[in-house]
């Protein structure tokens, strides 16, 4: 058997169908370029993970780069998808394997708006330790609440994936587990969290790799005193409303990076 990663174990070529949408918002489009270099400036994700939004004008679409890493996106990058996956635009480019996980959440969650999908670093450990979920430990990160539950990927493929998502079935599997939770654990690969916007789905990308950290540090030193259900919502609700200042902020920092590494 050969070790070595085939391009189309992590990325897919596809056959564009269906005309698109009228254009999305420019201001959209120019947020979710945004949404990928803060993610990618904030260390959320690296070469690998992804964020979307759901089409302005056509809730059974939405809007996902192309495969390549989320820190060299930009507007002529962005294709339009299908809730099922398939490309309306991407006209022969790759486009990421797993974006299954994205269309599966618009389609069983009409309220969302945006999705990341990342492996960030401090969640991965929390993803294989059984009985420590991640647990909102501060206010910044009330939306993780009482516990996230874990998506186990052997549950409905068996002890010999690769751990991808890579078809509707895995997706719609993933998507169950947001009946009541804002962010899911996925075993030995990582997370996958949904807000009403970009702005906010950027916010707790950020917290909950931040929260995963602090609850790592926290649980070395001792018992650990979480937020209650009650805490938790308080503080979504009083906190969550600011996200435009800390968004303001990364925005700045991700753009004058990027700036210096071109
Ligand atoms: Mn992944």
């Amino acid at each position: 058997m050969c070790n070595t990663l085939s391009s189309e174990q992590v990325s897919q070529n596809a056959t564009d169908r269906g005309e698109p949408a009228s254009p999305a918002d420019p201001s959209l489009v120019a947020d979710l370029v945004t949404a990928n270099h803060i993610l990618f400036d904030q260390g959320v994700v690296d070469a690998f993970g992804h964020a979307s939004v759901r089409h302005d004008k056509d809730p059974e679409r939405f809007l996902l780069a192309r495969n390549m890493a989320p820190g060299q996106v930009t507007a002529e990058d962005i294709v339009e998808f299908h809730l099922d996956g398939t490309p309306v635009n991407a006209a022969g480019r790759r486009i990421y394997l797993e974006r299954f996980i994205h269309g599966e959440i618009y389609r069983a969650r009409p309220d969302i708006m945006a999705v990341v999908h990342s492996h960030s670093h401090s969640i991965v450990p929390l993803s294989v330790v059984k009985g420590r979920p991640l647990r909102a430990i501060f206010h910044m990160a009330g939306f993780i609440g009482e516990g996230a539950p874990v998506f186990e990927i052997r549950d409905v493929a068996g002890t010999g994936t690769d751990l991808l998502i890579r078809n509707n079935e895995l997706g719609a599997a993933l998507a169950k587990h947001f009946d009541s939770h804002s962010i899911v654990l996925m075993r030995g690969h990582g997370s996958t969290l949904v807000a009403q916007s970009l702005k906010q789905a950027v916010y707790r990308s950020v917290y909950a790799e931040l929260n995963a950290r602090y609850q790592m540090d926290a649980m070395r030193l001792g018992e650990v005193t979480y937020l209650t259900a009650e805490e938790a919502d308080a503080s979504v609700r009083n906190v969550e409303p600011q996200m435009q200042r800390p968004w303001a902020l990364w925005k700045e920092a991700a753009e004058a990076r990027r700036a210096s590494r071109s």
